[in-house]
């Protein structure tokens, strides 16, 4: 994908110290676009790490390699999340052997990012570290930090004809589809969790904070449950602009209607938009960009914007960040 209209970048951004907070393919996409709106801002990712879970003895950080493979150049595109040109070979062979759980979509390339972090881990490296060390050889163009390095687990209670219990998202998420309605869903350990290095000051040096359109409850939701994190966010004075990932009623991908049942939030633009609130009134937000089918979107205090918000290719991730970054600037 090449970029033909230099017009459609935003010149105001050069030099810009932007924040972004991120979960998976949402995430990575947006950002994606990000960089390209604004090639010469200075672009910090906040990624979640509640997704991550320990499977066959590998630590896992679902969404952190999604925006490092995505901006790395290594996604499998179709797919949104995983490496290009995958094979599964050690998937088969532990199948064989009866090795549970085989419900995770785990590659062979892509096993081995969670080796090297697993090692690096067991060496004693934190997770930030770790990061950095795999986006060496990446280079995504931005700087990636997971929200924390302190153990945090996004769990799901649901209740079956096994009864009523806690698993882990990743399960109720890829094994269930989430059909089985979440009753709770809990970042287990995120009260107690200190944000990562970097990430505090990442905040507090930002001239635009950026919510790209992931998952509310899941991906942002869960980086907002660190109190520290929250309590930064809501002291910076930059503004702090919103892309809604329901369009018209439904999310575009996946079932993050799901997740905003579990919270009682209602699944469209206006609901998220209350849910994350006006600055004016409280909340954490100056801007909201919703998509055109979405324009009756009002929230007392907040600034609305709608725009086209399918993010089919590079060019028109790169046209919904421009907008964010163009109504976030609005605010200056
Ligand atoms: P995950 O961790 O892989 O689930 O990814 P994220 O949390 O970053 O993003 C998932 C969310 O992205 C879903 O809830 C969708 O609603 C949203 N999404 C995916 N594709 C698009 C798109 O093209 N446009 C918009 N506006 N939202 C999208
Ligand atoms: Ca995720």
């Amino acid at each position: 994908m090449t970029i033909s209209e230099p017009g459609s970048r935003v010149p105001a951004a050069a030099g810009l110290k932007i924040v972004a907070l991120a979960g998976g393919i949402g995430g990575a996409r947006f950002l994606r676009g990000l960089k390209a709106a604004a090639p010469d801002a200075e672009i910090t990712v906040i990624g979640n790490t509640g997704d991550d879970i320990e499977l066959f003895g590998l630590q896992i950080s679902p969404d952190l390699d999604t925006v490092m493979y995505t901006l790395g150049n290594g996604i499998h595109e179709e797919q949104g999340w995983g490496r290009r040109d995958e094979t599964f070979v050690v998937k088969e062979e532990l199948a064989i052997y009866g090795v549970t759980p085989q419900w995770f979509g785990l590659g062979d390339r892509d096993i081995a990012t969670h080796v090297v972090r697993t090692q690096m881990r067991h060496a004693g490296y934190p997770l930030s570290q770790v990061t950095a060390a795999l986006c060496d050889r990446w280079k995504p163009g931005v700087q990636l930090l997971p929200m924390t390095d302190d153990r945090v687990e996004t769990h799901v209670e649901i209740e079956d004809e096994d009864g009523r219990r806690f698993i882990h998202f990743q399960e109720w998420w890829i094994k269930f589809r989430a059909n089985t309605p979440a009753l709770r869903i809990i970042p287990i350990n995120a009260e107690s969790a200190t944000p990562a290095p970097g990430v505090i000051d990442a905040i507090k040096n930002a001239d635009v904070i950026l919510f790209p359109p992931s998952n509310p409850v899941v991906s942002i939701g869960t980086i907002l449950s660190i109190p520290g994190i929250r309590r930064a966010l809501m002291a910076s004075k930059a503004p702090l602009v919103g892309v809604s990932p329901i369009i018209g009623g439904s999310p575009v991908r996946g079932m993050a209607d799901a997740c905003l049942a579990a919270i009682d939030v209602k699944s469209s633009a206006f609901g998220i938009a209350e849910h994350y609130g006006a600055r004016a009134n409280g909340g954490l937000l100056h801007g909201w960009l919703v998509a055109e089918v979405d324009n009756d979107c009002v929230l007392d205090g907040l600034k609305v914007i709608a725009r086209p918000l399918i993010m089919k290719d590079l060019e028109t991730s790169r046209d919904i960040a421009g907008a964010a970054l163009e109504l976030a600037l609005s605010f200056s």
